[in-house]
């Protein structure tokens, strides 16, 4: 009798990021702050915007992370053209195409759009769209978590933490704020770690997850670092001004 498929258990403890946007400072914040873990799950749009697209994949790289490829990482290998881009984030991503190294070009275009790890699946927007969708309501949210093949998602792209909780046909949405421990139980899920590189939220500090599989939990963590520095880095290459600007501001 043929042996059953091995079934792939998943790690204990991953830390998840996502949206680093080339931002090496605000990366190495988060590993500096984070516990030990068996994984990097990484959500995509590792560059785009910040001043150091080469010096993040690289980091990613020597970590072993897993992940997937956002809109940004597309735009950079030349996978999609950016005339719908704003004007500021084209800019930056014309900047990033000629910046980066044939490494950092490889490693991105080998990245997949969906990603399961055991009972988990990582996309950049959502799983029926990986690269572009942004889950930004309760119904997107609803049929999101409907798509996942697995009982959990976690997905990136609007740089806002969130957690979405199915049961019963029922849908919640948690606002985590740093610290913040979610115990699934027997929900289905869908969370966004929020951007490690450029926040949105109105918190300039870093946000990043640690999904614990075994105990069946996720928590959300903010953690400040050296903004002044990543601006100036900016402004010597003379990355758009609103760029710059929004980092000290997490918007
Ligand atoms: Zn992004």
């Amino acid at each position: 009798m043929a042996a059953p498929p091995l079934r792939y258990a998943g790690p204990m403890r991953a830390l998840v990021l996502s949206d680093v946007h080339a931002n090496i400072v605000a990366l190495d914040a988060v590993l500096a702050a984070a516990p030990s873990v068996d994984e990097v799950w990484q959500l995509g749009d590792i560059v785009g915007y910040g001043p150091e697209p080469d010096a993040v994949v690289d980091r990613l790289r020597g970590l072993g992370a897993v992940g997937v490829r956002g809109n940004h990482d597309l735009a950079a290998i030349g996978g999609i053209d950016i005339d719908s881009f704003n004007v500021d984030a084209r800019r930056a991503m014309e900047w990033t195409r000629t910046a980066i190294g044939d490494e950092t070009r490889a490693w991105l275009a080998a990245l997949p759009e969906l990603l399961v790890r055991g009972d988990w699946t990582l996309v950049h927007g959502s799983p029926r769209d990986p690269v572009w969708e942004y889950v930004t309501s309760t119904p997107v949210a609803r049929a999101a978590i409907a798509d996942l093949e697995t009982p959990f998602g976690l997905h990136g792209h609007t740089h806002i933490p969130i957690g979405y909780l199915e049961e019963g046909g029922v849908l919640g949405t948690m606002s985590p704020s740093s610290g913040s421990l979610l115990e699934l139980g027997g929900r289905r899920a869908l969370l966004n770690p929020g951007s490690v590189g450029q926040p949105r939220d109105g918190i300039p500090a870093v946000s990043w997850m640690v999904v614990d599989t075994d105990a069946g939990t996720a928590s959300w963590h903010r953690t400040s670092y050296d903004i002044a520095s990543v601006q100036a880095a900016m402004e010597a290459l003379h990355l758009p001004p609103r760029l710059v600007e929004r980092l000290a501001y997490g918007l």
